[in-house]
């Protein structure tokens, strides 16, 4: 299916799993917004690979985190691109530890980027999809969000929170055409798991039926499905991306 003509913002495009979901949206026409925080480079090398392949895209930094800044970039772009017509809410951290040493600035930290932030950007994009009765949220949960981890109570709290979201979202604005769902990604290699000790790996991959981490990829080809026409009458589901890890 081809998305010529429709703005996608990615939060988190430029890196990782966000960066492949930019370059595969691109691909399938959409002009793509490529959201990042701190990393400039990483956002511009995204943008350098989608118009080397031909495609359009620019660069949009804002910390999902900070609710005004983020809504008045979003409604910034909405003025300037005409529309947001896709969402992927995928900005997210992690800030692991023990729940007895756990520190309440972590837990804030990852439920404000993780679950908050997917929370602003929703709202403030979903009323240019309302104007035009078309739209498509997908939203980057996690398999710790179902299976719960010991050493990440507050981004399995945030994944999990994330799926309520969905639910909520998908049911409110079914009526106006858009349809909302998440990918729940299992162990995929990024900066995120890249430095995971070979031990820590080699006890992931013992877990995984289908026995290697996965792909990038593997996640942006969910998405690139539940933005298409294929998927128009699929919404409040979730995508498992994890290799059998989570039945
Ligand atoms: P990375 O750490 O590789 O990239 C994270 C991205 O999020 C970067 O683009 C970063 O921007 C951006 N980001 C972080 N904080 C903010 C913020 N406050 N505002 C805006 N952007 C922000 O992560 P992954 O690609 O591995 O993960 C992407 C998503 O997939 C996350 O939601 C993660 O939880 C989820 N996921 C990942 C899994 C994995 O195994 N990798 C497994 C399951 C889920 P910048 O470059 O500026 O820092």
């Amino acid at each position: 299916m081809s998305l010529k003509g429709k703005n996608a913002l990615v939060t988190g495009g430029s890196r990782g799993i966000g960066r492949t979901i930019c370059v595969r949206l691109a691909q399938m026409g959409a002009h793509v917004l490529i959201n990042y925080v701190s990393n400039p480079d990483a956002a511009e090398e995204t943008r350098k690979i989608i118009i080397a392949a031909g495609g359009s895209a620019d660069i949009t930094p804002f910390n999902v985190a900070d609710a005004d800044m983020a809504q008045d970039t979003v409604k910034a772009l909405i003025k300037k691109a005409g529309s947001i017509d896709i969402l992927v809410n995928n900005a997210g951290i992690t800030r692991d530890g023990l729940m007895a040493r756990m520190k309440e600035a972590d837990w804030d930290m990852v439920l404000d980027t993780n679950l908050k932030g997917s929370f602003i950007s929703s709202k403030a994009a979903a009323r240019s999809m309302m104007k035009k009765r078309w739209g498509r949220i997908v939203n980057i949960s996690s398999v710790i969000g179902f299976s719960g981890n010991a050493g990440q109570v507050n981004y399995a709290s945030a994944k999990a929170g994330m799926q309520g979201l969905t639910k909520s979202m998908a049911r409110e604005f079914a009526s106006r055409n858009i349809t909302v769902n998440a990918v729940a990604p299992g162990y995929i290699v990024t900066d995120m798991t890249r430095d995971l000790p070979e031990e820590i790996q080699e006890k992931i991959r013992a877990e995984i039926p289908l026995a290697s981490l996965g792909q990038p990829e593997d996640v942006a080809g969910a998405v690139a499905f539940l933005v298409s026409d294929d998927a128009s009458y699929v919404t409040g589901n979730t995508i498992h991306v994890n290799g059998g890890m989570y039945m």
